[in-house]
């Protein structure tokens, strides 16, 4: 088997559901660069809980978990298989925090937004890690480590939030509105960072410039200290995708392997 890369896919707006643009042309490309994964497990800015948690659904469903978009999104679905015998295997190898399984949650908008581009058959079988909101950002970091030995067994992991993501100050009329400035800046040192494997200043984010503007609240921020927990050594960081929308959300998406 394979070892499987590891991926942070900046998932932006609900409307890169519907819409095709060169985000969703770069994670269309996307499955042609990868082995085809046993499952598929999303590290979920959407899914926030006590203690960290796992979907266990055979049939997890499509949550909509956004509002005031247009009613054509809210019809979209991706019934694709769960896949609980691997959330076991992840709550299995994982020593000394106690995972939940769980089925009071689906796939929200942070795992199927990519995969109607990337896996549009809806074939591979998907779960959701969730965020536990008490956690500091080592104790993220520290997780995503206990995590690496999945990647032998045919586990994509993938993070799934936004590098910058202020929605305070976004231009939801115009996907392609201007970046700020700051925004700008912040999303150009992570990306030092990320060449640099600089993984303790991201961990310590709060010391970066700009990050109160960039980085109000970190649950979109967070999922990316898992793919980067997940880099060994020898593994580089390569560019899947890099530019703003709304003005403040970074699509910045990488892989490492
Ligand atoms: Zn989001």
């Amino acid at each position: 088997m394979h070892q499987m890369p590891a991926l942070f896919i900046g998932h932006g707006s609900p409307m890169n559901i519907m819409l095709k643009n060169d985000f969703t042309a770069a994670l269309s490309d996307l499955r042609e660069q990868l082995p085809r994964p046993e499952a598929i497990m999303v590290v979920s800015a959407h899914w926030q809980t006590r203690g960290t948690h796992l979907t266990y659904d055979k049939h997890p469903r499509t949550i909509h978990d956004f509002y005031g978009f247009p009613e054509a999104l809210y019809a979209f679905d991706y019934p694709c298989p769960g896949a609980p015998d691997m959330a076991e295997q992840v709550r299995e190898s994982v020593t000394g925090i106690d995972i939940q399984l769980s089925l009071d949650w689906g796939l929200d908008h942070a795992a199927w937004l990519i995969f109607k581009h990337m896996y549009p058959e809806a074939d591979i079988p998907v779960f959701e890690m969730s965020l536990d909101i008490l956690g500091t950002p080592e104790y993220h970091y520290a997780l995503g480590k206990k995590l690496i030995s999945l990647r032998d067994r045919g586990l994509l992991i993938i993070g799934s939030g936004n590098i910058v993501h202020n929605l305070r100050l976004a231009d939801f009329e115009h996907m392609n509105a201007d970046p700020y400035d700051w925004a700008l800046k912040f999303d150009e040192t992570v990306q030092k960072c990320l060449l640099e494997h600089n993984h303790q200043l991201l961990i310590d984010y709060n010391h970066i410039d700009n990050h109160s503007m960039a980085v109000p609240t970190n649950d979109h921020y967070l999922p990316m200290l898992y793919a980067l927990a997940l880099q060994d050594d020898n593994e580089n960081v390569a560019l899947i995708y890099e530019g703003m929308q709304n003005a403040s959300v970074s699509m910045r998406s990488f892989i490492i392997r």
